[in-house]
């Protein structure tokens, strides 16, 4: 199988590396290693046309990709989730074109199943055969899923109070799980103290080179399933962010490729204002970010108090002409209604966070009409069912409704 993978280069100090071996850290600076490809041969062997007869799941683009064997690739069909246009909700924004790239049709029901399948697959081409991580909840269900797949041994450290879905789903597969009381970067802790013991790989958001690489593929497919073209503005729920670092990585590419040109969109970050460490640095013009204490949001996918890429994403963020969003807890929870009622798409919380950050961009002016805006919806809302808190009578069998529907109907 072809990848045009040369070789991996630190995205801090700029130190490269051979592409054979398993990759962790930059050994020079503890810093995340990106994959790097020759994009001039892919551009020459590898045409759109080519593409577009593949089958649909994200190793349409195995050239560029970090896996060389076709034999190691763990897949559950991640990949090309669709691209949902949401006229009734750009209408009610006073907005043209509003996308919605539904990332909760994945695997496991988040996006997660796209950056576990390429680090499973990473692992198993190297012979790794136990994977541990911290997560908040969907990193690890997606893990405990692709490690299943693999054959593999996966070792979990998730909240105590992360969703109740994500740890049944963890302990059905067959994962060794352990609940922290505590929130993400303690559970990273625990699992770094215990690499060198278990000679496990560490699959931690950027710990590893495999799992951006998997998250890059949702800016090759939004580029596709808009026929080649930029969306003017995406707005990303960010935890880790290495979503949008990939996809901001994806534009790169291809643009060397002679896929898309110069332009690019508007990178938004959208936090909790709970959890918004991003948010912070943004706004006061820092390169990085600083440990958030006492993160609490519904939205437990971007509970992270302190990203490891956080310098990447500000980057990401700043080079595009983006910006960085908080919205509240109670802002989520109505855009999770909002969406479900104008769309039919029952989003996570983290993406409906999308929602509630684009009417405050609207309302700041920050949106042109005719702008071209994609949302990500980065997980199901069916993984989180105590969100919408609604309820509804209970009838005896015989019991007459109608005076109950008459005043919504109309008899
Ligand atoms: C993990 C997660 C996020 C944050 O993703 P990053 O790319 O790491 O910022 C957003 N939404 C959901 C549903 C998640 O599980």
């Amino acid at each position: 199988m072809k990848t045009f993978l040369t070789h991996y280069e630190c995205s801090a100090c700029q130190a490269t590396y051979e592409p054979e071996g398993l990759k962790t850290l930059c050994p020079a600076c503890g810093k995340p290693l990106l994959a790097r490809y020759d994009l001039d041969a892919a551009r020459a062997a590898l045409s759109r046309a080519e593409l577009a007869r593949r089958g649909k799941s994200l190793w349409r683009y195995r050239e560029l990709l970090p896996v060389d064997d076709e034999a190691a690739i763990v897949s559950l069909g991640e990949g090309m989730s669709p691209l949902l246009q949401a006229p009734r909700l750009a209408q009610r924004l006073g907005l043209r074109h509003v996308w919605v790239k539904d990332e909760g049709q994945l695997p496991t029901g988040s996006f997660k199943a796209r950056g576990l399948a390429v680090a499973v697959s990473l692992a198993k081409r190297h012979g790794v055969s136990a994977v541990a991580i911290p997560s908040a909840g969907n990193a690890a269900g997606a893990l405990a899923a692709y490690a299943a797949r693999a054959g593999m041994q996966a070792v979990i450290f998730i909240p105590a109070d992360a969703p109740a879905i994500n740890k049944v789903e963890c302990l059905a597969a067959g994962a060794q799980v352990f609940f922290v009381r505590g929130l993400i970067n303690d559970a990273g802790a625990m699992v770094a103290k215990g690499t060198a013991r278990y000679r496990w790989l560490d699959v931690s958001t950027l710990k590893e080179p495999g799992r951006i690489e998997g998250k890059k593929t949702m800016g090759y497919e939004l580029v596709e399933q808009l026929g080649w073209d930029v969306p003017d503005v995406i707005v990303y729920p960010t935890g880790g962010g290495t979503g949008l670092i990939g996809m901001w990585k994806a534009f790169a590419e291809m643009e060397r490729l002679g896929w898309i040109g110069s332009k690019r969109p508007r990178m938004i970050a959208v936090q909790a204002e709970g959890c918004a460490p991003i948010v912070r640095a943004f706004e006061a013009g820092r390169e990085e970010s600083e440990l958030f204490e006492g993160a609490a949001t519904v939205a437990a996918g971007i509970r992270v108090p302190k990203a490891l890429g956080d310098f990447l994403i500000l980057r990401a963020l700043r080079e595009s002409g983006g910006a960085a969003v908080a919205v509240s807890d109670r802002e989520i929870v109505a855009a999770v209604e909002t969406l479900f009622r104008l769309e039919g798409i029952f989003a996570a919380p983290e993406g409906a966070a999308t929602v509630a950050a684009l009417e405050r961009l609207v309302a700041r002016g920050e949106i042109g009409k005719d702008e071209r805006v994609v949302l990500f919806n980065t997980g199901s809302g069916l993984k989180y069912p105590g969100v919408v808190e609604k309820s509804a009578p209970t009838l005896e069998p015989d019991a007459d409704y109608t005076p109950l529907l008459d005043a919504e109907l109309g008899a």
